[in-house]
């Protein structure tokens, strides 16, 4: 009964700091917390990020305007509405007949599953490892093809241009073409105040959400 008495003495002496014990051996351990947004830890390489609609070595766009990534999204998130080349107007997108018209991923939909991607037959969309999608309206969180088509990196025009002189689609998806070419250049410069006047027109057809009207 006297040990008794005695363990309960010493644990009735130390009970009010035993407590602080969890806290003092969490002071010594590495610390965990993230300082977001300050400093932002590297996602893994395969995250399921933001969408990319890519394009090709002389900067026109893969997609195709097949529609296969809408019809393999289960969450309905995504828009596409092709529309013709066109050589002779100088509205070529894409090296294939088609080209993605109107492109729009509804991120209040989107639950990153990646089925996309895989439905996509040309790679032309891919995920990146973006994640700061968080908005406070609806309207911005509905990305058009503006938004997602990839920027440009060198050796790239924007889009509509022809194709390299020579080459066929084929050719595209067989890496023969690794940029842009002088005479697509040439034309590009030369059709740059045409363009200007394309966009203000597609701008107008747009109501504020960037649907189509
Ligand atoms: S990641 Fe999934 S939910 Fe999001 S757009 Fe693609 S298929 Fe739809
Ligand atoms: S992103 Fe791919 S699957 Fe979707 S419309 Fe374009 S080419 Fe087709």
């Amino acid at each position: 009964m006297a040990d008794e008495s005695q363990g309960g003495f010493f644990s009735d002496l130390f009970a009010p700091v035993a407590g602080f014990g969890v806290t003092f051996a969490t002071m010594f351990r590495k610390v965990a917390t993230q300082e977001y947004p300050e400093v932002k830890w590297p996602t893994q390489p395969r995250f399921h990020g933001r969408h990319q609609l890519n394009r090709h070595p002389d900067g026109l766009e893969k997609c195709v305007g097949c529609e296969l990534c809408a019809w393999a999204c289960p969450a309905d998130a995504i828009l596409v509405q092709g529309g013709d080349n066109d050589d002779e107007r100088g509205l070529r997108f894409s090296p294939g007949e088609r080209y993605g018209h109107i492109y729009q991923i509804n991120y209040l939909r989107c639950i990153f599953c990646g089925l996309c991607i895989e439905a996509c037959p040309t790679r032309a969309l891919t995920m990146t490892n973006e994640y700061e999608l968080a908005d406070n309206n609806r309207a911005d969180l509905i990305f058009t093809k503006e938004q997602l088509l990839a920027p440009l990196q060198e050796g790239m025009l924007p889009a509509p241009h022809p194709m390299v002189e020579g080459m066929e689609e084929r050719d595209y998806y067989q890496g023969k073409v690794a940029t842009a070419t002088p005479e697509q250049r040439t034309w590009v410069e030369q059709h740059a105040a045409a363009r200007a006047e394309q966009d203000a027109a597609a701008s107008v057809g747009t109501d504020e959400t960037g649907e189509a009207r």
